[in-house]
Parts: C-alpha cells; structure tokens; sequence
C-alpha cells in the first residue's frame, strides 16, 4: 500500500509566538485585546496572561480586580511549558506579587526579545500601579528587559525629575539606565504640539537610547484625541517585530510607523478617546519614520 504523505498546508509557515503578560480592557483599545491585534497584524501568533481585570470604556477606567502571583504563574507556565515563545511584553502589572513572579518566571523560561512597558496610570487618570509595585517593577524587572518603553509621564514618575525639554529627556534615559535599563524609549506623545519644546507642530518624536546610543524617530504630529492603547500598541508592535529577529532601531521604527497609521485609520468610537486601529498591517504606505542618531555620552 502506498504509504500515505503528511499533508502540508502550502500556507505553513514558523510561527513566531508572542506572549503578552497585562490588564484586560474590555472594551478593546488597550491591554491585552490591543496586544493581540498587534502581534496577529504582524504575522505572529498571539499568547496572553491575564494580570487584571479592569472595568473601563473609552471615557475612563472605572476599576480592577487584579490576579494573584499564582494566577499569573498558572496562566504563563503552560504556555513555556508547549511552546516556544519569541518575545514577552508586559504590560499592566499592578501589585509587587505580581512582579515578583514574572521576575522568577522571566529567569526560569529565559524571556527572549522581553519588552517592559511600565504602565502606571491610564490617560484618565486611572492610578494602574501602586508605589511598592512601581519600585519592584524598576528593580526587578528593568535589568531583566530588553527594552523600557515609558512615556512622558511614566519617565517623570521613574526618574523622579520633570521633563521640559530633550536634555531631560536624556538626563531621565540615563537615570533609568543606571537602574538596570538597558534600552529606554521614551514616548514624546504626551508633549502638547503647541507649547513643547520637544514636538514641533509637525513632528511626532520618540527618542530611544539604546546603550551610548540616541536615535530620534520622527514622524507627523496627528492632532487627534484616538490615542487609547497607543502604548501598548507601540510595545507590542516592538515585541512582534524582535520575534521576527528585527534589530532594535527597525522594531521600534517600524512599530512606530504602525501606530501613526493605526492612529490615521482610528475607527472613532465611544465618546472618549477612541480606540485606534491595530487589526492590520497594510504595506500600503512607505514608513515616514525619520531616524536620527548620534551618542548621548
Ligand atoms: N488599561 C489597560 C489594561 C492598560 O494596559 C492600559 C495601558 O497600558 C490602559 C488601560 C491605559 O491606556 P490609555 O492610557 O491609552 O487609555
């Protein structure tokens, strides 16, 4: 008998996993929902862990209940357990137990390509983090990432320091650096276009220092209030990208350049600030990202 061939799906192909460890946001825009479209629009296959449940929409977050240490370990373990996974991002992490975990759980599976966004409140004021928690994620989980990715607020907040200006943004890099940092991104969304000395009306600019190393990407300045999930979006886009073996600089430009078109094609729901859209990447439209580069040492 004609011995029968495995069949192929002539589609088949390696599937880069990525695991996303973060809150769930119910109504889509941010967290673990906003992760997940990320990773599927570039072509990975998504994992998620559960660290809380949050009651928000588009207007704010009404509230949270959080997982436990053992919860978090219970949902991750099995996943390392089958698969092999190519990059971890983090997101919403809320308590020091939580943290502590996924510290032990980092070192025991050998987190590849592991992206720390250290999100601390939400853009309605929504505090996602406490203080313990806040010095436990600095001291436990920046020496064991790959790349930080705060905000303005989030810089200011973990480096002690108000921002005005690009010399505090890299004094705030540094700072986070001497903290166990390897690779700091910090997101200039949150500089007003009209006031800043960082954005001009016409450009978007997050500045990455990477060791001795500060690359600007520029890209437009969309003046928008879709800006829910953004963040998350960024990191996750960066995380999909270091699984696919992109160096640093091309994942955070090319996770940039997913958000501004993200952002462009926000789908503009709920009465507050609408999600963006990450359910695709489309090869439409050259990235405009500019990426300038010189050392900050
Ligand atoms: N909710 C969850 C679960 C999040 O992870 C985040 C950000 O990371 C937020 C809310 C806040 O999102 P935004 O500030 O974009 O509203």
């Amino acid at each position: 008998m004609k011995k029968q061939s495995k069949i192929q799906n002539p589609k088949s192909k390696i599937q880069r996993v990525c695991l996303t460890i973060a809150g769930l946001d119910p109504s889509g825009g941010a967290g673990i929902i906003a992760d997940i479209k990320t990773f599927t629009a570039f072509g990975c296959f998504a994992a998620a862990a559960v660290t809380s449940l949050t009651f928000q929409n588009t207007t704010g977050v009404f509230g949270a209940v959080h997982q436990t240490a053992e919860s978090v370990r219970g949902q991750v373990e099995p996943v390392f357990q089958d698969f092999t996974v190519s990059s971890v991002k983090t997101g919403m992490l809320p308590t020091r137990e939580i943290i502590e975990e996924i510290a032990r759980l980092a070192r025991e599976n050998k987190f590849s390509n592991f992206v720390v966004d250290p999100v601390v409140r939400s853009t309605s004021g929504f505090d996602l983090i406490d203080d313990e928690a806040l010095q436990s994620l600095i001291e436990k989980l920046f020496p064991l990432s790959q790349i930080i990715t705060p905000n303005l607020p989030e810089a200011e907040r973990i480096a002690r320091m108000k921002i005005g200006n690009e010399k505090d943004i890299e004094k705030a890099a540094k700072l986070m650096q001497s903290m166990g940092a390897r690779n700091v991104l910090i997101k200039g969304g949150h500089f007003q276009s009209s006031k800043s000395k960082v954005q001009s009306p016409k450009s978007a600019k997050d500045f990455l220092f990477a060791g001795d190393e500060r690359h600007i990407f520029a890209d437009d300045w969309i003046e928008t209030n879709a800006t829910h999930g953004t963040g998350c979006i960024l990191a996750a886009g960066i995380a999909a990208n270091l699984a696919h073996g992109k160096n640093l600089i091309e994942a955070v430009g090319t996770a940039k350049n997913f958000v501004t078109k993200a952002i462009r094609r926000a789908p503009d729901l709920g009465r507050g600030h609408s999600p963006i859209d990450a359910s695709h990447e489309s090869a439409a439209g050259k990235s405009r990202v500019k990426i300038d580069r010189n050392f900050f040492f």
